[in-house]
């Protein structure tokens, strides 16, 4: 299978690394009252984290949780994944039909969450992109080494635009037999607050959640204190990491992140983001390099980030800035190479540095 592609937050050893001071003094060790179990694994095309903080838990309930985890992420990626030709998305891809198409309660919701996104962002966010998205190289098919034609540019007026696609309680209609969804902006988010609501109804109320970067927390990490992540300065080729342009405390809350600097391509030498701005049919071109958004829900953070990057920094900031119970950071690539940051007003509260 190939990727999801990935990016950027680095969900660093900042979470579990130290030792702490936390609040009443003293650390918490080995044989201490909070046990640490973290475990990881693959799942859309990228790795999966999780910690989880509490009571001790016994080597089988490690193994329960382990699988159980890795098993719904199976069967969400077998849902929602353009990369599993037998997933849900990519049999209803493949329906040429315009009458309407009985979809799960999952793929529906997810299906209904970008269809807000759209309507939100006034088309900047476009889950019908997935034709775009395979001619450039950034989807299921290999993609062309070149920028596409004047027909190539309208056959896709016809066939993207979230106007294009119909949900009905348990269907999608297509407007147009060859209409294709791609939901990889979403998906990870989503999966994140599937695994996060599936650890936190069995009890476990403090735990990190991460796939491909997009992060859930909720409680505290060991120490008691807020779970501290990292986030990425956007140099291309960095390793996850490595170069740090801040790092966030968060408890309770989300972070989703887009960028243009790990993924992508060279086409007619020029650099290719694999953001796609669906109102021109070409990639992103302007110079926002990263953003990262903070909300409630992994999905809403997630849909968010991209929205962001397909707007630009200046129309972005604003953007965002007007949605409710969402805060964002965005980092520009300015043309001496160096970055300049901007945040929504509310997100200096979760700088931990
Ligand atoms: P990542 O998945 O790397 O974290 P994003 O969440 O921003 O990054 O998702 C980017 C992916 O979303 C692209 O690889 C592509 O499949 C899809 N995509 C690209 N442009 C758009 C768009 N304008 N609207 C919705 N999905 C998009
Ligand atoms: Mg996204």
């Amino acid at each position: 299978m190939k990727t999801y592609s990935k990016y950027l937050i680095a969900a660093l050893p900042l979470w579990s690394v130290g030792c702490l001071v936390i609040l009443f003094g003293g650390c918490y060790g080995t044989g201490d009252q909070l046990s640490e179990f973290s475990f990881n694994g693959n799942t859309m095309g990228t790795t999966y984290h999780i910690t989880i903080i509490g009571e001790a838990i016994n080597s089988s309930q490690r193994s329960t949780i382990a699988t159980n985890v890795d098993s719904l992420l199976q069967e969400f990626n077998h849902i929602v994944s353009t990369y599993d030709d037998h997933s849900e998305i990519s049999l209803f891809n493949r329906n040429k039909s315009i009458t309407p198409i009985p979809v799960s309660t999952a793929l529906s919701h997810v299906v209904k969450t970008g269809l807000e996104f759209c309507s939100k962002s006034d088309g900047a966010f476009d889950i019908t992109v997935m034709p775009i998205v395979n001619f450039f190289g950034f989807g299921f098919e290999p993609g062309e080494n070149r920028f596409p034609n004047v027909d190539e540019l309208d056959a896709w007026l016809q066939l993207t635009g979230c106007d294009k696609i119909e949900l009905g309680d348990s269907s999608i209609t297509k407007s147009d037999p060859r209409i294709s969804i791609d939901l990889s902006a979403i998906a990870k988010g989503d999966g994140v607050d599937h695994v996060a609501s599936y650890l936190m109804s069995n009890g476990y109320k403090n735990i990190f959640v991460e796939i491909g970067g997009e992060i859930v927390t909720h409680g505290t990490n060991r120490q008691g204190k807020p779970w501290r992540i990292g986030i990425d300065r956007p140099t291309f080729g960095g390793a996850p990491g490595a170069d740090l342009q801040h790092v966030v405390r968060l408890r309770d809350m989300a972070i989703a992140s887009s960028g243009d600097y790990r993924n992508y391509r060279e086409v007619e030498g020029q650099r290719i983001s694999h953001t796609i701005d669906p109102r021109t049919g070409s990639p992103i071109s302007h110079n926002l390099a990263a953003v990262s958004v903070i909300a409630d829900k992994c999905l809403d953070a997630d849909g968010l980030a991209t929205c962001v990057m397909v707007l630009g920094a200046e129309q972005g900031l604003l953007w965002l800035e007007s949605y409710p119970a969402a805060e964002g950071l965005l980092i520009t690539r300015e043309l001496d190479g160096s970055f300049q940051e901007y945040m929504t007003s509310g997100f200096r509260k979760y700088l931990a540095d």
